[in-house]
């Protein structure tokens, strides 16, 4: 009698563990989809490597990333404005030292997806240029996050000196921007992370995911436009304080370095070409 029932708690202690780790499978994990929000042709690429490959032109990727969190979705960067898509030669700006071209809408990778622009929880930005925030005004359901110095010159003259473009990002609420002081981990979770890194604009920010089967990845911003400047820590004329970049660079090095993590650099062609594009996705 005793071995019977012995017998049966054992077995339903199996049933009620092969149960529990069913339920961990099926609830949703963590997923991160890789956009094509556009490609900026760059006259002359010294300005982003100073008295090095003068007059030289590159063409740099333009990425948005889709973290699907089991407590909300969120978006890294809006990318170029999908208004580009219709011109089909793109688009110069600059007296020509820039040159736009946005080939597929971030509103139709979204769509391919069964999402809609209201189906986004979070948009968050790692700063306020044009390239980053070209479709932000979409979300009007989304808390939109970035760094509190950067949201301090957002709607300001100074901040379009340094070229933020307000009309990207003018028709959402006020009360829907939340402005970070430093680091904030989104879902409470640890699992997607936002760190500072000022220097390339005031509130400059990075994305730190991390993923159950690819591993930590670390989504750049602007930190580099490219793997050569990481190499040689170049930095941009453009960017708004020199010292600042370069502290910013070394703290996000070391937190590759402590959290085991990889760098994605956003605007680098060849990384974003060997990338998995959306509806392929990272887990
Ligand atoms: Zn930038």
């Amino acid at each position: 009698m005793r071995k019977l029932i012995k017998v049966t708690v054992t077995l339903i202690s199996v049933l009620l563990l092969s149960n529990c780790s069913s339920a961990v499978k099926e609830s949703p994990a963590l997923k991160l989809y890789v956009f094509d929000c556009g490609e900026i042709t760059v006259k002359d690429i010294s300005l982003f490597s100073p008295g090095v490959d003068i007059g030289k032109s590159k063409t740099l990727a333009n990425a948005c990333y889709l973290i699907m969190h089991p407590k909300g979705n969120l978006l890294w960067e809006t990318g170029l404005s999908d208004r580009l898509v219709t011109m089909k030669k793109g688009k110069k700006i600059a007296d020509g030292m820039f040159h736009l071209q946005v080939n597929h809408t971030l509103s139709s990778q979204l769509n391919n997806l069964g999402l809609q622009a209201k189906d986004i929880d979070y948009v968050a930005l790692s700063h306020l240029h044009f390239d980053h925030t070209g479709n932000t005004n979409l979300f009007v359901n989304a808390k939109v996050l970035i760094q509190q110095q950067e949201l301090d010159l957002a709607f300001t003259k100074e901040g379009e000196k340094l070229y933020f473009d307000a009309s990207t990002y003018n028709e959402i609420d006020k009360s829907n921007f939340i402005g970070l002081d430093g680091k904030k981990d989104i879902f409470n979770d640890g699992s997607v992370v936002i760190y500072p890194a000022g220097g390339h604009t005031p509130g400059h920010q990075t994305l730190l995911v991390n993923l159950a089967g690819t591993g930590s990845v670390m989504l750049s911003g602007d930190l580099f436009h490219f793997t050569k400047n990481r190499l040689h820590k170049r930095i941009p004329a453009l960017n708004f304080n020199k010292a600042d970049s370069l502290s910013s660079i070394d703290n996000i090095e070391q937190t590759l370095i402590d959290v085991d993590a990889k760098l994605w650099i956003q605007h680098d062609l060849e990384t974003f070409k060997s990338m998995k594009l959306s509806p392929e996705y990272y887990q």
